[in-house]
């Protein structure tokens, strides 16, 4: 039943495929990868312009029936009130696919809300702890020393895993030239600490450029990105290899995403045309909508648009981004991939004879 309600997901010609929708910019990590922890460092005034309970209703009445919502942050599970936030964006939205991804910093506390989340019974949904190798590896990345935290909520949520048919939990693995070549280390360590039935589950994305997280290397071509090239296409490989979950259709998306990913770096342009704001938009914590997560380009304020007038806009809007290869993040990927049957139809055809 859930496979039958995703493939028709798949297949429906909902204007908005994807939402990507960040709950708050809190964050208590200080990752090199990002600077959305520096934003209340800097301007503690704005934290109260996040949306309220009340404010989010609104949001997600104006903006009708999604198939796939993407929660992220900041730390999402900094949001106390973030199980009503989610049940609000299902009675809204109707999603067929939730996904959350967690910075692992309190294994009770999300463990918690997480079985809160799965009650709610959305048919498929998604927690990722975000870790980026071994010990040592994801503490500097993460600027905090926080691996055996994120461990630990993993193994809880795998817990969780077993307990409910909708929940599916692993790890999130950001390539980057800050880890570059240890994605093989951490399977192993993963293997070692009992947590083998994760890793077939796990996502692998590669490091966003972008406003958010413009204290990284921006120039694909720079030193360092360079340097760390090859070692970034193991990881992809090694990633192909080691994680295989046979014939499931998310499988098959990571695989087309990884896929893409490898020429990507090797090409510093997205593959295929991007359907952000057609298909995806991504929303921050006040309500301001963006084609996308990457692009620092404010389309409207929430407060002034209503159902009809997202849709027309949006039209227009696509105009101006389909030509747009900066990036190859999964929030737009997976949407670009799967709302281009030629090039899902190609890639289904290419792997299988890989
Ligand atoms: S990547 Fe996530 S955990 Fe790390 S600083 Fe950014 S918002 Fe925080
Ligand atoms: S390729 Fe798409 S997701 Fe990436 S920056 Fe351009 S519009 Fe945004």
């Amino acid at each position: 039943m859930v496979i039958l309600n995703v493939l028709k997901g798949l297949l429906q010609r909902w204007n908005l495929f994807k939402l990507t929708f960040a709950v708050t910019y809190k964050c208590n990590y200080k990752c090199l990868t990002c600077n959305i922890w520096k934003k209340y460092q800097d301007q503690p005034e704005i934290l109260n312009r996040e949306l309220k309970l009340d404010e989010i209703e609104t949001l997600f009445h104006k903006i009708g029936k999604v198939f796939w919502i993407s929660i992220t942050g900041g730390e999402p599970f900094l949001r106390d009130d973030l199980v009503n936030v989610i049940e609000i964006i299902k009675e809204n939205s109707k999603c067929q696919i939730l996904n959350l991804t967690t910075n692992g910093f309190n294994p009770k506390l999300i463990t918690k809300t997480v079985q809160e989340i799965a009650e709610l019974d959305i048919p498929l949904t998604f927690v990722n702890v975000s870790i980026d190798g071994p010990p040592n590896i994801h503490n500097k990345v993460k600027g905090v020393d926080s691996y055996h935290k994120a461990i630990e909520t993993l193994r809880y949520l795998r817990e969780l895993d077993y307990q409910f048919q909708n929940l599916h939990c692993s790890f999130e693995y950001t390539i980057s030239p800050f880890n570059a070549g240890n994605f093989r280390n951490l399977i192993s360590c993963l293997y070692e600490e009992g947590l083998a039935s994760v890793v077939s589950k796990c996502t692998l994305t590669l490091y966003h450029i972008g406003h958010l997280y413009d204290n990284y290397p921006d120039n694909p071509e720079s030193e360092i990105v360079l340097r760390n090239k090859e070692k970034m296409l193991r990881d992809i490989s090694d990633c192909q290899q080691l994680c295989s979950n046979g014939s499931s259709l998310l499988g098959l998306l990571r695989n087309i995403y990884l896929k893409n990913a490898r020429n990507f770096l090797v090409h510093n342009r997205s593959p295929i045309s991007c359907v952000a704001s057609k298909h995806s938009l991504f929303i921050d914590p006040y309500g301001d909508i963006y084609p996308c997560i990457i692009l620092n380009d404010k389309l409207i304020d929430y407060r002034k648009i209503s159902t009809k007038s997202l849709k027309e806009i949006s039209r227009q809007w696509q105009l101006k981004y389909k030509s747009c290869r900066k990036c190859w993040t999964p929030c737009e990927a997976y949407p670009s991939i799967v709302k281009n049957p030629k090039v899902l139809l190609q890639s289904i055809i290419s792997l299988s004879f890989s």
